[in-house]
């Protein structure tokens, strides 16, 4: 097995993606989906897979999580190229605070983050949700500020959230599985939160830092997340990094229409190690994604050959995980 010790510059030529969980709780057969076949596509084409574990939340991300997580990938049968060697973990966003700092740094000298004073309460009352997805538009009050008005602010304690500056253009790109997209960021999505009033970076600022730092081509993961790519893309540009394709994946939802969550404790790798094969999950997710015609025990390495975006298709899939625990 090819072993790679350091990463090298973003222009390299092979293609490679990443599989870049939130160590927040055991896995559970959605977030399995996603790996399988993250995996599958930069296998189909011949390119590296690197692992990269998002625990900057030190609220919800659990140092045991993080090695189970990474045993319960192993135990599924995938590989790393990048970020597990020798049973450890390398890349650990909780780790790269000092490159995020430098990120935020370099969008700051260009004069795109401004603190944020408003309070949870100020913000609730000053925006509406989202049609589209619940989120909500921030509507710019800190944008304006004077100097002396945050000074005032910072002298009387009050520790501000920073913003970027997003800008009234629409951001445009074709995602790899869901076709063309667009967004204009100011009207559906407004200033977003680089840095949290208590230090903490942003996932939109570590993710970006991190995919442009680690030289990610193709980003693969569910379509919870097509709405932040164009928030990334633009982060992505202004640090002078190149655009990685995305494509975006159909979620798994349980019978009564829940989207899979880790607190489907059923639904946990903890318990389908107990209960079932590495194999058997393997052809229930493929059968899922479309890939196989009956949900037969295989290993990921011969679904390669397999793979096509065009059987994935954008639609969710309904799955009854009791159905792959009762028949082995
Ligand atoms: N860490 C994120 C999550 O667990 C995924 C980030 C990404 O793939 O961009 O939902
Ligand atoms: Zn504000």
């Amino acid at each position: 097995m090819l072993q790679r010790k350091s990463l090298r510059l973003p222009n390299h030529k092979t293609p490679r993606a990443r599989f870049a969980p939130s160590p927040s709780g055991r896995m559970h057969l959605g977030n399995l989906f996603a790996a399988l076949l993250a995996w599958l596509d930069i296998r189909a084409l011949g390119g590296e897979m690197l692992l990269r574990m998002e625990d900057l939340d030190p609220d919800r991300c659990k140092p045991a999580y993080l090695d189970q997580l990474a045993d319960d990938l192993d135990w599924l049968g995938l590989d790393w190229d990048l970020g597990w060697q020798a049973g450890k973990v390398a890349y650990q966003q909780s780790h790269r605070t000092a490159q995020y700092e430098a990120a935020f740094e370099t969008l700051a000298h260009r004069g795109l983050v401004y603190p944020c004073f408003c309070t949870r309460k100020e913000l609730l009352a000053a925006s509406a949700p989202h049609a589209s997805d619940g989120a909500r538009v921030y509507n710019g009050h800190c944008r304006t500020l004077s100097a002396q008005e945050k000074t005032a602010l910072l002298e009387s304690g009050r520790r501000p959230a920073w913003r970027l500056k997003v800008p009234a253009e629409v951001i445009s790109f074709v995602d790899g599985n869901f076709g063309p997209q667009q967004q204009k960021l100011e009207s559906e999505c407004g200033d977003f939160i680089l840095r949290r009033s208590d230090g903490v970076y942003a996932y939109q600022l570590a993710v970006t830092a991190d995919d442009g730092a680690m030289g990610i081509t193709r980003v693969v993961r569910g379509w919870d997340l097509l709405s932040s790519t164009p928030r990334q893309i633009w982060l992505l540009e202004q640090l002078g990094y190149p655009v990685p394709t995305y494509c975006h994946l159909p979620l798994l939802v349980s019978p009564d229409g829940r989207r899979l969550s880790k607190r489907d404790r059923d639904l946990d790798v903890g318990v389908l190690r107990q209960k079932t094969t590495p194999e058997a999950v393997t052809g229930f997710l493929a059968h899922a994604a479309g890939l196989l015609a009956k949900p037969e025990p295989v290993h990921p390495r011969d679904l390669i050959p397999l793979f096509s975006w065009e059987k994935v298709g954008t639609q969710d899939r309904i799955v009854d995980s009791e159905a792959l625990l009762t028949h082995r």
